[in-house]
């Protein structure tokens, strides 16, 4: 039987699983009483998958976030790195590039074997018995006396709703973080929309035009909010936690929550480009919304504006408009919680103790950690903070 299985094996599932096996801070768990159960072929997939498609060049959170245990890794490995092209930082905050993140995933996941301890499969019950717990899933029934829950939001694509009903024309609608989107894939000579206005969006618009000769337009309900990181670093310490996990009304702290986040917000930096892009037209930028799409005689996209009923054409639409927010999990989830009787807040979210318990035995990290975590709880410092609640 499993000490620990976790499940979701993302930047959260990973890193957790560095800290349970390695950390100082607990007890050293064996390797093989620890395992990461997930449905992809690669580790981090979805986030290797997701920065991939919206052409991400430099993270947004600094070099301190990453999946090793010392906060000045990453740092240090840099120094061992060669870069032909592009630099390692950018300002401010020393963000990394994704390519020296990624090197230094890889070189963790080598260095500390994380890939010995994988499962592929997809979780779909969990049921307690006298001493542990066991998972029903799709590579078998596991055993193990504790589960992490570190299942991300990635599935849950924030879309409209006349999208699913374009779904038949052949991916002309689709978003940037599905998994059948491939940035790569997309082609020449085509006209692309993009709808978002946030850093996913701007991201893309940006790498469309450096890698093709598409013509791209944007086009956004909202202007251009720029902020550096997507709540204020305040809420990584101290500072604003203290106060929030006072609260013992969760409604509140979910409109806190709400309220702290810059969703659909840009860095300066990358704001700066994008207008840099505009006002060179090599992006048209459209303050509007969709209001209606058709598919013409051409199969080719037909789309009218809300404001002001400007008509356009396009071959693709490319949603960058981010993840729903409602509770992730789906089905697994709600059986968890009818099955245990546990503990949900009036917004559908997990009510944990301060060790992020659901019950005895259940712990949750990543958006599922929010109402204790706070705003940063999907972030990669989510995940830091909470090992550091598992001590
Ligand atoms: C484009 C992009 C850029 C970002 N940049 C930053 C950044 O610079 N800094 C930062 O701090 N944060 C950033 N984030 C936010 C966050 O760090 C990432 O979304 C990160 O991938 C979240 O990791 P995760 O492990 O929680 O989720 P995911 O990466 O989604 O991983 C969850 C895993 O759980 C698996 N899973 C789900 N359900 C089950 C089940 N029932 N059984 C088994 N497995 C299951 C999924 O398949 C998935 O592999 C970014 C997000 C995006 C989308």
């Amino acid at each position: 039987m499993l000490d620990w299985l976790i499940v979701g094996g993302g930047i959260h599932g990973t890193y957790l699983s560095n800290f349970l096996m390695n950390s100082k801070l607990c007890v050293h768990y064996k390797t093989e009483k620890i395992l990461v159960l997930d449905p992809n072929d690669q580790i981090m997939e979805r986030w290797n998958r997701n920065t991939r498609n919206s052409c991400m060049d430099f993270l947004r959170s600094p070099r301190v976030h990453h999946i090793d245990l010392n906060p000045n890794a990453l740092y240090e490995f840099g120094k061992t790195q060669k870069f032909s092209n592009g630099s390692m930082y950018t300002d401010p905050y020393f963000r990394p590039s994704l390519e020296l993140f990624r090197r230094h995933c890889d070189s963790v996941i080598y260095k500390c074997k994380l890939d010995k301890i994988r499962i592929k499969g997809l979780a779909v019950s969990i049921k307690k018995l006298k001493h542990c717990f066991e998972v029903e899933s799709t590579a078998g029934f596991i055993k193990s006396k504790k589960i992490m829950l570190s299942l991300g939001m990635s599935n849950q694509l924030a879309l409209p709703n006349y999208v699913s009903a374009c779904e038949k024309w052949d991916g002309k609608i689709c978003h940037v973080f599905d998994t059948k989107f491939d940035s790569g894939k997309i082609g020449h000579d085509k006209e692309i929309i993009i709808i978002g206005g946030g850093i996913s969006a701007a991201q893309l618009a940006q790498g469309l035009v450096k890698k093709s000769t598409n013509n791209v337009t944007l086009i956004s309900r909202d202007k251009f909010k720029t902020y550096q990181f997507d709540s204020d670093p305040g809420w990584i310490g101290p500072k604003y936690l203290n106060k929030f996990q006072k609260i013992d009304n969760y409604s509140l702290r979910r409109e806190i929550i709400d309220a702290a986040r810059q969703c659909g917000s840009l860095p300066p930096d990358i704001c700066e480009s994008l207008k840099n892009l505009v006002s060179n037209n090599l992006v048209r930028f459209i303050l509007d919304e969709i209001e209606l799409v058709r598919l013409t005689k051409t199969k080719r996209l037909e789309i009218k504006l809300n404001k002001t009923s400007e008509r356009l054409v396009a071959d693709r639409i490319i949603f960058a408009t981010g993840f729903a927010t409602f509770r992730p999990g789906g089905d697994l989830i709600d059986q968890l919680i009818s099955e245990l009787g546990l503990a949900c807040a009036p917004c559908g979210y997990p009510v944990v103790d301060k060790s992020l318990q659901w019950c005895p035995g259940i712990f949750v990290s990543g958006p599922l950690a929010e109402l204790e975590i706070g705003p940063v709880a999907k972030n990669i410092v989510g995940a830091r903070l909470t090992a550091k609640r598992l001590i």
